[in-house]
């Protein structure tokens, strides 16, 4: 039986201050956060430390948005698995759509991050998704396919990754995939994971829906058979409507 994964991805919002007060609303409404399902947030690197302080014996989960694929070295501006784990994060999101977009992140780049973060203990959040472009080209299942055969290439155990299936175009913008549509990528993904590594990893794989989650459609996204809770971008940045997702994925 999977247990359902909630994570709030915070991007580029909230200064340490504004972090903390976040973070201690969630944390003091929550409660446990294992009961009934996996509960994490991902704030900006600056605040890991200060939102660790916060968390630290909630049981939510702190995640980092990004880390960099070398241990350590010359490579301004990164931020590696080591400093990630001393901030204490224990999962680092990898390959979000943003990052692919702003940031030329290629399947090739996104699977060395997410051999170096596996190697180095992490959990990995591995984001997958098609553009609208590509919907509409009828290319979904065939890129969705190739991101995860190629962001999972040469990991051995998958027990410590939770898939992200995220539509670019349900991202930030309003638009979400009906609990139809997003189901049936996530059986494609579940799929491909059985695969790839055989059929017990397939069966305890989570697979997150992201884009444009609210309180309002999060229960029934959730209800599907393989929607195994969310990655929530704008509505995590509101304790409530965050608290309201978490309580439809309990
Ligand atoms: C995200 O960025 O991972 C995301 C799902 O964003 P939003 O919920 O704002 O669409």
């Amino acid at each position: 039986m999977r247990k359902n994964v909630v994570v709030g991805n915070w991007k580029m919002n909230t200064t340490v201050a504004e972090a903390v007060e976040l973070a201690s609303a969630i944390a003091e409404r929550i409660g446990s956060g294992e009961a009934g399902c996996e509960i994490g947030i991902a704030p900006p690197f600056v605040s890991l430390t200060e939102v660790g302080k916060v968390v630290g014996q909630s049981g939510i989960m702190l995640a980092a948005q990004n880390c960099h694929f070398e241990s350590d070295g010359a490579f301004t501006g990164e931020v590696s698995v080591r400093m990630l784990e001393a901030a204490g994060c224990s999962c680092v999101i990898l390959g979000h759509s943003e990052r692919r977009q702003y940031f030329g992140e290629t399947n090739a780049i996104v699977n060395r991050k997410v051999r170096k973060a596996l190697d180095g203990g992490l959990k990995v959040i591995l984001c997958v998704g098609e553009t609208l472009e590509q919907r509409q080209q009828g290319v979904t299942e065939d890129i969705v396919t190739t991101q995860v055969r190629e962001g999972l290439d040469g990991v051995d155990d998958v027990s410590r990754v939770v898939i992200a299936y995220e539509p670019v175009w349900a991202i930030g913008t309003g638009k979400t995939a009906t609990s139809q549509q997003a189901q049936e990528v996530h059986a494609s993904i579940r799929e491909t994971v059985r695969e790839m590594f055989g059929e017990a990893a397939a069966a305890e794989m989570r697979i997150q829906y992201g884009g444009s989650v609210k309180p309002a459609n999060a229960a029934e996204l959730f209800a599907m058979p393989d929607i195994d809770g969310g990655l929530i971008g704008g509505a995590s940045l509101k304790a409530d409507d965050f608290i309201a997702i978490v309580e439809a994925a309990r």
